[in-house]
């Protein structure tokens, strides 16, 4: 497991090397799938106005997993300003399309909607994370 200090360091430095100028937030599960461990926000009527990234403390369970989901949403964040529009009719346009994948393999990350299952945090792993964080 991964101190949430020692995460922020991490995620601090690799914000600074990818160009990402976005606060990254720890939350509790932030979906009610398992594998969604991470969320790039954005304005919705803005064709290019990112928000924050949201990370689950899940992702604390081991490093290959916290780099993976950070490394995911600094994709979104890379594709959204490349693409510039990702809203359209009030729905995400293509969030995990070609472009996406592009920057998964940029950065050397396995271009997946849902976190792999060979990441996931065992059991043991998320007890002790809610315990730690309740
Ligand atoms: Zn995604």
């Amino acid at each position: 497991m991964i101190s949430q200090a020692d995460a922020e360091q991490y995620i601090r430095l690799t914000c600074k090397q990818y160009g990402v100028h976005i606060p990254v937030y720890f939350c509790m599960r932030l979906t009610q799938s398992k594998r969604t461990m991470g969320f790039y926000r954005f304005h919705k009527r803005n064709a290019f106005a990112p928000r924050d990234i949201r990370l689950s403390h899940e992702t604390l369970a081991s490093f290959p997993l916290l780099h993976h989901v950070l490394m995911h949403e600094i994709c979104h964040y890379l594709d959204n300003k490349e693409r510039g529009k990702m809203v359209g009719n009030g729905r995400r346009l293509n969030c995990h399309g070609p472009n996406f994948k592009k920057w998964c393999r940029k950065v050397g990350i396995v271009p997946t909607t849902f976190v792999p299952k060979n990441l996931m945090p065992t059991k043991e792993q998320s007890a002790a994370i809610r315990q730690k964080i309740s």
